[in-house]
């Protein structure tokens, strides 16, 4: 059990889960764009650490970039999607894999896709360590996805709670 500001949240899955999972997508993509060099957009805060573990993993050569959105405040998922800042890269004709911690609603990627639509990049691929299923109701392909979840709150792992607890090694959820 830990304690973050006014919550309690419990394990829920550990760091040889994630590494597991990570490797997987990692070979994946490995197999997808061994003859080109893709640019891989890691989306901040949240997958700054799933970014650092799955470049590690991934062989080939490859661009890494982030960018920075929110939509997130306390528990809730609020509808009101942010802008992106950060992206001063030219991705024309470039293969670019959105990295994601988590897709929950969709609305950050349907917006990040909705940004993304003038860039010209040749291939769009998405990305995500961890998908909630049952709150996932877009249209959208998520083409690598590291571990589906029920509808939980999360923290751990890059996840925050109003800021705490994106250093955590391992996920944990929020106890009842
Ligand atoms: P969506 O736009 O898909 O509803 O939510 C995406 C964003 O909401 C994620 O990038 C993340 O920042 C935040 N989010 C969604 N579910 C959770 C969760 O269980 N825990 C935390 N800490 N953040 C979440
Ligand atoms: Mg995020």
């Amino acid at each position: 059990m830990i304690h973050l500001h006014d919550k309690t949240f419990e394990a829920f899955i550990s760091s040889e889960e994630i590494d597991f999972a990570i490797k997987n997508m990692a070979k994946q993509m490995d197999d997808d764009f061994f003859n080109e060099i893709p640019v891989f957009v890691g989306v901040l805060n949240g997958a700054f650490m799933v970014m650092a573990d799955l470049m590690k993993q991934y062989r080939g050569m490859c661009e890494v970039s982030f960018v920075k959105m929110a939509s997130y405040e306390g528990t809730q998922s609020t509808n009101e999607v942010k802008q992106l800042i950060g992206l001063n890269q030219d991705l024309e004709g470039r293969t670019v894999i959105i990295v994601e911690d988590i897709v929950d609603t969709g609305n950050t990627i349907e917006e990040l896709k909705a940004i993304l639509k003038d860039k010209k990049v040749k291939h769009l691929k998405i990305a995500t360590l961890f998908l909630k299923p049952d709150a996932f109701k877009k249209d959208i392909k998520l083409d690598y996805v590291g571990i589906r979840i029920p509808n939980k709150f999360i923290v751990g792992y890059g996840l925050d709670y109003d800021g705490l607890g994106r250093n955590l090694a391992d996920v944990y959820q929020l106890a009842e």
